[in-house]
């Protein structure tokens, strides 16, 4: 079968069934993971700290 690649967009014209699609390799697909993760923890993480200290330090 044939597929493209989300991470590389290399194309494999004869993919093997059992492959780790849609990715070529499972470095991409570990690569594509990681970016989803990266991207979940940005949106739900905090404002940053830092911002809350140099308030103190303006009004003290
Ligand atoms: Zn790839």
């Amino acid at each position: 079968m044939r597929i493209t690649c989300p991470i590389c967009k290399t194309v494999i014209e004869d993919a093997p069934e059992d492959g780790p699609h849609p990715f070529c390799s499972q470095r991409c697909k570990l690569a594509d993971l990681h970016n989803w993760l990266s991207d979940a923890y940005r949106i739900s993480s905090p404002l940053d700290p830092g911002e809350l200290e140099d308030d103190e330090l303006k009004l003290s």
